[in-house]
């Protein structure tokens, strides 16, 4: 009996830390979240994980802000990055990717009422439409935000805008040259849209972000930053030369010990 309970014990302590990684130490570096969607999912939606509710949003964004942290910009990056300074150990980027109408909807209330700042890589071609890249079959559309709800979210001094390529597409499935198209043509178009430099990047699935010929294109397109879809922290200050940016991602199953748990260590799950 006593050795039953023991080995059940064991076992339960074992799950517990496969799921809340707790004895990883401590990793140096930046310390970008990674979100998609705020709000509730659509009915069939499959990429539950990838939606956050709003409650959950607001007690994540109030415990950075109650712990401390200070939120950046991808220009506030940029200076600290150009001027080759250190970065505040309490400094976070905020970035949510593909640029859906539920960000200014649900996540720019919670940000501009709790005084942070957010950062949204934009799909130029789809702002306005849906998630016309996902088949409806496998993932719901839902709506992305237009260009003037872009626009007054940039207005409000809450967001600012990095590029997701112009239509989402797996980089290394296209010919180099229409690769790199996806990637100058929309800093172009951004920039044009909102008068302000695009110094962001963020491959779409994080596709090509391994391949150089690939990331070669996306810094000779005049991006200062490449985030890539990888979990972790990366050193800084960045090697530019050597690797993209890595990201920590809040699934909608995440708690704030998760939240916790990424920022000093990296990773929060096996
Ligand atoms: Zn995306």
């Amino acid at each position: 009996m006593i050795i039953a309970a023991a080995v059940i014990i064991l076992l339960g302590l074992l799950a517990f830390s496969a799921r809340w990684t707790w004895w990883r130490s401590a990793a140096p570096g930046m310390k970008v979240l990674c979100y998609h969607k705020i709000g509730v999912p659509p009915a069939g939606s499959r990429l539950k994980e990838l939606w956050v509710s709003a409650e959950k949003f607001r007690s994540q964004v109030k415990y950075l802000l109650d712990n401390g942290y200070t939120t950046l910009f991808f220009s506030d990056l940029k200076k600290l990055y150009d001027a080759g300074a250190p970065l505040p150990e309490k400094a976070v980027l905020i970035t949510f990717d593909d640029g859906y109408e539920n960000n200014h909807s649900v996540a720019w209330p919670i940000l501009k009422e709790l005084g942070a700042k957010g950062n949204i890589f934009v799909v130029y071609n789809t702002i306005g439409k849906t998630n016309l890249w996902h088949n409806p079959a496998s993932e719901a559309w839902v709506n992305m935000a237009t260009l003037a709800q872009l626009k007054e979210m940039q207005d409000s001094g809450v967001m600012e805008y990095g590029s997701h390529t112009m239509n989402h597409p797996h980089l290394s499935a296209l010919k180099l040259e229409d690769a790199a198209w996806e990637m100058a043509e929309s800093k172009r178009q951004l920039e044009a849209a909102f008068g302000r430099e695009m110094c962001a990047f963020a491959y779409p699935y994080g596709d090509g972000a391994y391949a150089p010929a690939i990331r070669e294109k996306a810094l000779a397109a005049g991006y200062t930053f490449d985030f890539s879809f990888r979990q972790g922290k990366t050193p800084w200050p960045w090697d530019r030369a050597g690797a993209t940016i890595d990201r920590l991602f809040i699934r909608g199953g995440d708690n704030n010990w998760d939240l916790a748990l990424q920022l000093k260590c990296g990773a929060s799950r096996l």
